[in-house]
């Protein structure tokens, strides 16, 4: 591990790297583009063992792979090949001109110790300013020939328009429902209905259903969630405002709260809409689905699935906790009945 055998889903990135290992056209600088948690750094991490393991195996008709055996591949599989440079940054938030200096400049003329190729791995790499992707720029329009460049960035937009036209780009993908399945109860063993709730709240990022799978907290904010939504049209606002200082004293993750939340609601506008109890993430709630379905109506469902978007917004640009909270519960109190 990583290989690309272990890849879970982003077939177009497995075929575009393993054949350029393949053929030998590697190309200088690759830029992995996804958002956080997608899986930009294992794939990055497997193309950079596979293309320097000793002894990759290129069966025909099959990709190659690296072995997992040879003293390169246990050298990579411990971030310790002298020949895959992780490029690290002073300040948490940026990458500056001395980072590459420090990172990559200063070293990418000495040839590689033991391999074909020299790799650099730069994560964040939209962090850097646009003055230390002058100083990469130069290297990259003339590279030596060893050196590959591994790229990985949440935002191109970020990143200038002469560093893109010189790196191919790969763009993850989200993962299929089904390979998230299989990997979570055969590679994770996560019993299957839990599977389900945890594919539903990654949207195709496989470190998001990891996360969800193994946060232990997550059984305990889905039954605190669950019982809010049950009971919030008997509570008044003294007990609903107990109930989010217990949210914030309990140190959930809001988000991963706010998600249960607006699956639970989709769940209910679906089966108002269809009937149909098969499709449902809480299929296990479905008599409490099916009263708030009846009893409520459409226009009040999506009211509050948009407030609960809106909450998400205003938390990640910092409006008082508190304050975005009471006005989402009182919103979900006003349209459900
Ligand atoms: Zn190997």
């Amino acid at each position: 591990m990583p290989r690309f055998s272990e890849i879970v889903g982003q077939k177009d990135i497995k075929e575009e790297l393993s054949s350029a290992i393949a053929t030998g056209h590697v190309s200088h600088a690759y830029i992995f583009h996804g958002e956080p948690r997608s899986g930009k750094e294992f794939i990055a991490r497997a193309f950079a063992q596979t293309l320097l393991c000793e002894k990759v195996a290129e069966a025909e008709g099959t990709l190659p792979e690296a072995c997992d055996e040879c003293h390169s591949c246990a050298q990579a599989k411990s971030r310790n090949h002298p020949d895959i440079i992780y490029v690290q940054h002073n300040k948490p938030n940026t990458i500056g001109v001395d980072d590459v200096r420090e990172g990559i400049l200063e070293t990418v003329q000495i040839k590689p110790y033991s391999s074909q190729y020299k790799i650099y791995i730069m994560e964040e790499a939209e962090k850097m300013t646009p003055q230390a992707q002058n100083a990469l720029l130069k290297t990259i329009e003339e590279p030596p020939a060893y050196a590959v460049f591994l790229l990985l960035t949440s935002s191109t937009e970020a990143l200038l328009p002469t560093v893109l036209s010189r790196c191919t780009v790969l763009n993850m993908m989200p993962v299929p429902d089904e390979d998230l399945r299989r990997y979570l109860i055969n590679e994770e063993n996560v019993p299957e209905n839990r599977a389900e709730i945890c594919i539903a709240f990654a949207r195709g990022n496989l470190g998001r259903a990891k996360a969800f799978a193994n946060n232990e907290d997550f059984e305990k904010i889905r039954t605190n969630a669950l019982s809010l939504m049950k009971n919030i049209s008997r509570m008044d606002t003294s007990e609903i405002m107990n109930t989010l200082k217990e949210i914030s004293g309990a140190g959930f993750d809001i988000n991963d709260y706010l998600d249960i939340m607006a699956v639970w609601y989709r769940d209910i506008l679906l089966f108002k809409a269809t009937h149909d109890m098969n499709h449902l993430i809480f299929r296990d709630e479905i008599s409490s689905i099916q009263k708030v379905a009846q009893s409520s109506d459409y226009e009040g469902i999506e009211e509050i699935i948009q407030a609960l978007d809106t909450a998400k917004c205003r938390l990640r640009s910092m409006v008082d906790y508190e304050l975005t909270m009471e006005l989402l519960l009182l919103t979900i109190k006003e349209n459900q009945d």
